[in-house]
């Protein structure tokens, strides 16, 4: 595989924040974008909100939830006054309130079309987290509509914001490794039972939707390539009433333009977990563990630490869109990386149903 960096420049996150003019920065500074959190789940309320106090250039000015206990609960503790609280029943009123910008959508992925769509039309910039929406029309259908209200639209893929990952992807493009000859990501746990995330009305599938996502998303941004070709099985072990609707483990094949072959695994019976990649080139191996965790992402090359500057990887990703916002640029992760991911998904599930190689368009 050779580096052509006129392929997908998934640095560009970074690199454009990095660069951008210094009369701009200064006014994110002096007035920041105004973020929306709507959904005040385990994600939000653990790792957005708190993270957004390291934000130069977003500012949390409201909260959009369908519980009225956790906006007093939440609005008290982040100084949100009570007319920037919304239900979702009253979150039409968000049109006529100035000081939000964006809508940042951290629900069930079952919901996340029907928010977006709803903040776009009522004027409002939207990041929705991954995954992006259980099918393919679903995510046209959120591109198609900030499109058509003139709003930016970025998922949040946290990890093309992270500094040990963008290091990793220069490693791999530069050809720092020299020729690329495999590749390979694993991501699981050992998920409880009961949970929004193994019901399919919910999240669109199983572990491959939630947890798989983070190996076929890495798979593609460390080799700047789109898949041309997938196969695929699922695993499922008897007698587990986690895995009655969706899938456990996932171990699918992604072939590559350039004749690469990688390989990625999700699963939600591991124990104990996994979260890693591994990149194997002519010149060395790289190695990443944890790969894409909240916290201490680790790469060695041919088993020596690779010295990298931790950074805050959420406020990273905010502060880039909002910079988009006002710079009117499109975003690293745009909807089309979320669609990308889930036609992907959606081939993988066809090739572990039919048991053959499926092919991309
Ligand atoms: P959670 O179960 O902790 O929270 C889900 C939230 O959605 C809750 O506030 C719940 O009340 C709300 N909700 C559930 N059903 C709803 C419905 N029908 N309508 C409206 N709201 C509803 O889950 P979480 O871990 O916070 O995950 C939320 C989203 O964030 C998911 O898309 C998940 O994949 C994503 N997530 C991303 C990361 C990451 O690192 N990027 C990490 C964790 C979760």
């Amino acid at each position: 595989m050779s580096y052509d960096p006129s392929r997908r420049e998934v640095l560009a996150g970074a690199l454009a924040t990095a660069i951008s003019p210094i009369g701009l920065l200064k006014e994110l500074e002096e007035k920041p974008v105004g973020w929306a959190i709507l959904g005040l789940g385990g994600y939000a309320t653990n790792q957005i909100i708190p993270n957004m106090k390291f934000c130069k250039g977003s500012k949390l000015v409201a909260l959009i939830s369908g519980h009225s206990e956790k906006l007093v609960r939440f609005g008290d503790q982040y100084g949100i006054p009570e007319t920037h609280r919304y239900t979702y029943d009253s979150m039409d009123a968000i049109k006529n309130n100035p000081d939000i910008e964006v809508v940042y959508v951290i629900t069930t992925p079952s919901t996340h079309p029907g928010f977006t769509i709803r903040a776009a039309q009522l004027g409002k910039h939207v990041c929705s987290e991954k995954p992006m929406a259980p099918t393919v029309a679903e995510c046209q259908a959120m591109i198609d509509a900030c499109k058509k209200a003139k709003k930016l639209l970025q998922i949040g893929y946290r990890c093309h914001y992270e500094n040990h990952n963008l290091r990793a992807i220069k490693a791999v493009r530069s050809g720092e490794l020299g020729k690329i000859q495999s590749m390979r990501s694993d991501h699981g746990f050992n998920i409880g039972h009961g949970q929004w995330r193994t019901q399919k009305a919910l999240a669109g599938g199983g572990s491959m939707m939630d947890i798989g996502i983070y190996s076929l998303n890495a798979l593609r941004y460390l080799s700047g390539e789109e898949p041309i070709e997938v196969s695929a099985k699922i695993t499922n072990p008897p007698n587990d009433d986690r895995f009655v609707d969706t899938e456990d483990t996932v171990e699918f094949t992604l072939t590559f333009p350039s004749g690469l072959v990688a390989q990625g695994a999700g699963g939600y019976s591991w124990s104990p977990g996994k979260n890693q990649f591994e990149v194997i080139g002519s010149k060395g191996k790289l190695t990443a563990n944890p790969a894409t965790a909240y916290e201490g992402d680790h790469l060695t090359l041919d088993g020596h630490d690779l010295s990298v500057e931790p950074n805050n990887q959420w406020a990273a990703q905010m502060d880039h869109f909002s910079h988009c916002i006002r710079s009117h640029s499109k975003p690293a992760t745009p909807g089309e990386e979320g669609l990308r991911d889930i036609k992907i998904i959606q081939a993988i599930y066809e090739s572990a149903r039919i048991g053959k190689r499926v092919k991309l368009a």
